[in-house]
């Protein structure tokens, strides 16, 4: 922005004074901006637009979860979720219209891909949250409504690297939302150069999608993993690690456990030794359910059972509990309404004809 205030022969720092309107303030109308004056604001507005990426539903879980529907440029919808705690309050943001990679106990990759979202469209999703909290307060308030942010939304964040590193930039930027390296995460399923590009890029933290602890079961569940198997994963998670100055932090391991095809003893066992010289710690995600998956959650004697396991082995183990299922807003239920250039989608519809099963819920 500074470099854009240059190129109209205006002086850098008013870069500063636009950011903090827009971010701070939730402004985003030029004539609002009253430290600037009359004739630049004129100017602005003539040169130049402020878009938001338009919300077109929200909805309230019974547990407080809120998730709002929004529409980017291509036409296509994603999902923002917020999930309020009792110390923090976590914004879960999209980064593409659906997902190319196609995991197959995932309902955003079973609507196929659309678009990369700007960074203007990711960071829109954190300005809505963030502005939705205000109700006019002050704004250092309403800000600490959001203290983490997670790349966890629809898409796969590597897979749109250019526009998702700078909006996390955005992210962890004192002129816009100002949050620690440490509350912003982004989570791959294992695009192993995306984290070779992300080392000395960025230090936010690091999420892996694993879900198995063999090539053979993670190539049938996370098809990427056919590409970059789990040797060069763990590779690449090692050099990001240790290119941060703080040797404290660990990466988290995401593993939904999925009834009776990852969630046995042998698999825990398998998964202890995997990760036997990787600091971390591990979140069990239960299965979140959708429509023709094929897929079941265990039962909550299978799940602590796992985690038992993880935890003698010296672990540190944590469940995720579903939250916002009631507006399919858990994790892997975020479809939005995508339109498939892959051809995925009509499979899938397809298949899902020929059942007695209806397909996803397409929400909007
Ligand atoms: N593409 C990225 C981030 C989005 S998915 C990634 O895969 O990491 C966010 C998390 O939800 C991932 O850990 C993903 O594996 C998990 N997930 C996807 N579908 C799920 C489902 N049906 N139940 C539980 N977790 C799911
Ligand atoms: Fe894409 Fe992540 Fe879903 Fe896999 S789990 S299909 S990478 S969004």
């Amino acid at each position: 922005m500074e470099t854009f205030f240059e190129s109209i022969g205006e002086k850098k720092f008013r870069a500063r004074q636009v950011m903090k309107w827009i971010h701070h303030e939730g402004v985003t109308t030029f004539e609002c901006m009253h430290d600037i004056s009359k004739a630049l604001r004129k100017k602005l507005s003539e040169i130049t637009t402020i878009n938001l990426p338009e919300v077109v539903k929200e909805y309230q879980a019974r547990d407080g979860v809120k998730k709002w529907i929004v529409r980017v440029a291509s036409g296509s919808l994603v999902e923002t979720v917020y999930i309020p705690e009792k110390n923090r309050g976590t914004l879960c943001i999209s980064s593409q219209a659906g997902c190319i990679l196609d995991c197959s106990f995932c309902s955003t990759g079973k609507q196929g891909f659309n678009s990369n979202l700007t960074t203007a469209e990711i960071i829109g999703q954190v300005w809505h949250a963030v502005h939705a909290f205000s109700h006019g307060n002050n704004q250092n308030s309403s800000r600490r409504y959001v203290t983490n942010i997670v790349m966890m939304g629809m898409g796969e964040p590597l897979m749109n690297f250019d526009n998702v590193l700078p909006a996390m930039d955005l992210m962890m930027d004192d002129l816009a939302y100002g949050l620690s390296k440490r509350r912003v995460t982004l989570s791959t399923s294992g695009v192993v150069p995306g984290i070779h590009k992300m080392t000395g890029r960025t230090d936010v933290s690091l999420a892996i999608s694993l879900h198995a602890a063999t090539n053979d079961l993670r190539n049938t569940l996370v098809p990427i993993n056919r590409k970059y198997p789990l040797e060069q994963l763990l590779d690449a998670v090692h050099c990001y690690m240790s290119s941060l100055p703080d040797k404290k932090r660990v990466v988290t391991i995401e593993y939904t456990l999925i009834k009776g095809v990852n969630d046995q003893l042998l698999h825990a066992q398998q998964l202890i030794t995997l990760l036997k010289n990787t600091p971390c710690k591990i979140n069990l995600i239960p299965f979140n359910p959708f429509p023709h998956s094929g897929y079941e959650k265990p039962s909550g004697n299978a799940i602590y059972f796992f985690q038992k396991q993880l935890l003698n082995a010296g672990f540190n183990v944590t469940v995720r509990k579903t939250r916002g299922d009631d507006i399919d807003a858990a994790c892997g239920q975020l479809v939005g309404m995508v339109s498939d250039k892959t051809k995925r989608n009509t499979r899938y519809l397809q298949k899902a004809a020929q059942s007695d099963i209806q397909p996803v819920k397409i929400v909007g």
